[in-house]
């Protein structure tokens, strides 16, 4: 059965070749990713931070900052490997000192927000819901709906449920791009699904903004500049019906696909965020059936990532 999460959606819908590469053949480059590993390292001390205090409370040990380092650390390595990356100015050490600005940044939850749940998958199973799905969807199969919500708290009571997320990009725009993230509409539909007949509030999205500038004559890079910023999401029952149908319509197309083992390229996408890590396969053109047997020089293939298998 399809197992689709954000991740995978979203790669789909920006190109079929690229969702086959990463997620079917499980092909990776031997070149690492600096914010992708930065991204991963900061959700894992998130992680560890707030399970120390659903176990221990607010404590001021220092218990939770040693524990959500620990782990940040070896996370750090595991992900790092023997891959190479550009150097870059999201370092360990960068991360710890963010880590240490975020807490005091806030400072006051302690007492304020009660941590139920730190890092839990979701897994829902999904079929037509209605006559309007099935006849617009006649061909699809049923699916499994999958993620991972960060952090499910309680804030005055009411649920809430909080995601991680790391960026350079200027942040008045990404809060702006919230207002219709689908990725945050799907978890609000789960969370409903989940907790039903609880209402949750909504997901509060908490941005952590890293950047830094590089010098043109030393090529250095300068100060670092922090930003944090919480933004809580609310979505309408006709905004997550209409996340519904578009889901649906993504699961059908990702299950004919399948059947014809067809994944065409989405060459609108291949220099849209920087230029993809495929450029260097799909520019030669190689066949599908010619990947399966040969791995392309300066990859290497792996288990595919999935959210369910993720440690
Ligand atoms: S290089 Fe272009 S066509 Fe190839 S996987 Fe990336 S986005 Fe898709």
């Amino acid at each position: 059965m399809l197992k689709l999460d954000n991740t995978k959606r979203e790669t789909y819908v920006s190109c079929p070749r690229k969702y086959y590469l990463r997620f079917i053949l499980g092909l990776y480059p031997d070149k690492g990713n600096n914010a992708l590993r930065y991204g991963v390292v900061w959700h894992d001390v998130m992680k560890e931070f707030y399970n120390h205090v659903k176990e221990n409370g607010w404590v001021r040990d220092g218990g939770a900052i040693e524990a959500a380092i620990l782990a940040g650390k070896k996370s750090w390595d595991k992900y790092t490997g023997d891959k190479e990356f550009y150097p870059d100015y999201r370092t360990f050490e960068n991360l710890c000192a963010c880590f240490l600005q975020y807490i005091d940044h806030f400072a006051a939850d302690e007492g304020f927000m009660e941590v139920l749940e730190a890092e839990s998958l979701f897994r829902i199973e999904t079929h037509w819901s209605n006559e309007v799905e099935e006849t617009a969807f006649p061909t699809l199969q049923p699916f499994m709906f999958t993620g991972k919500k960060d952090l499910t708290v309680k804030l005055n009571g009411q649920l809430w449920f909080l995601e991680h997320k790391t960026t350079g990009w200027q942040l008045s725009k990404k809060i702006q791009e919230l207002h219709r993230s689908p990725q945050i509409m799907g978890y609000t539909a789960a969370g409903k699904t989940e907790f039903f007949p609880e209402e949750p509030g909504g997901v509060l999205v908490v941005f952590h903004y890293l950047t830094s500038r590089k010098s043109k004559v030393t090529g250095e890079y300068g100060k670092l500049t922090v930003n944090f910023e919480r933004v809580p999401q609310i979505f309408t029952n006709e905004d997550l019906e209409n996340w519904r149908l578009s889901f649906l319509n993504t699961v059908n197309q990702i299950q004919l696909d399948m059947r014809r083992n067809l994944w065409t390229m989405g060459q609108d996408s291949c220099y849209r965020y920087g230029r993809c890590e495929f450029c260097n396969v799909c520019e030669r053109n190689t066949s599908i059936e010619r990947l399966e047997g040969n791995v392309p020089y300066g990859y290497y293939i792996d288990e595919p990532w999935d959210v369910m298998n993720e440690r």
